[in-house]
């Protein structure tokens, strides 16, 4: 795990048959008050949880579990961390949330024939992917997380329920898979997925200042120049109608 700026830790993913997502602990460790940003693919909790044991922070101390958005390689080894977090709650935006509490997986795998593959390769059987969401996202909310405060903003196109984290003051952005380094951003052929939806939520990111760019991805960026969101959109528009 590695500090990024106070407040914001980064536990890699490790990818492996599918990628797995990052990990992204949210609020000042003296708060007793973290949160994980996404937790990643199955059999990817085990590392994370020792990463954070390492550094010293208290399992104890993570109040919450936030998900940028509910596809497997962010909330495949969500079973896995709760085993070890009971008390942590999840957090999830209402139009993801919904569906995972009903046990409808068509958000989590995406389309049918990697489910039938990753439930091979898993040994999954169906409707493992239904959890308890103890509170529903809408986006526009200000959630103060242990001292920061972070806004909610929906930013649909990739999934349904996709959303960000933004601190506006520090700069940094937490976009889930809608926009990574090098500019790429996320597919948008999955279920719920829709491309011009994507490039209304690009649009609305490249209004924001943003130093430091924490995707669910591949590399963070500090000292991200600027108008990088805005060109990242304006290269894909084309594609995204
Ligand atoms: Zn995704
Ligand atoms: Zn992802």
């Amino acid at each position: 795990m590695t500090k990024i700026t106070e407040g914001v830790y980064f536990i890699p993913g490790q990818d492996d048959f599918i990628p797995d997502s990052h990990v992204y602990v949210v609020g000042e460790p003296s708060s007793l008050d973290l949160s994980l940003v996404d937790v990643g693919l199955m059999g990817k909790a085990e590392y994370k949880i020792e990463s954070l044991r390492k550094t010293g922070m208290e399992l104890k101390a993570i109040k919450r579990i936030i998900m940028t958005h509910t596809h497997l390689d962010h909330i495949g080894c969500f079973a896995n961390i709760l085993k070890k977090i009971p008390e942590a709650e999840l957090w999830v935006h209402t139009l993801e949330a919904t569906p995972l509490e009903k046990g409808d997986e068509r958000t989590v795998y995406g389309m049918d024939m990697f489910k039938t593959m990753c439930q091979a390769q898993f040994g999954l059987k169906s409707g493992v992917f239904s959890f308890q969401v103890h509170r529903k996202l809408e986006g526009g909310e200000s959630l103060n997380l242990g001292g920061m405060d972070w806004e909610v903003l929906h930013i649909p196109g990739h999934s349904m329920g996709s959303i960000a984290l933004y601190h506006r003051m520090k700069k940094i952005l937490i976009p889930g898979d809608v926009i990574y380094a090098d500019h790429a951003i996320g597919r948008f052929d999955l279920y719920g997925a829709k491309a011009s939806d994507l490039k209304k939520s690009l649009l609305r990111l490249a209004e924001l200042e943003v130093d430091i760019l924490l995707p669910g991805h591949n590399q963070i960026v500090k000292n991200l120049p600027r108008g990088y969101i805005q060109k990242t959109a304006r290269q894909w528009e084309p594609y995204l109608v």
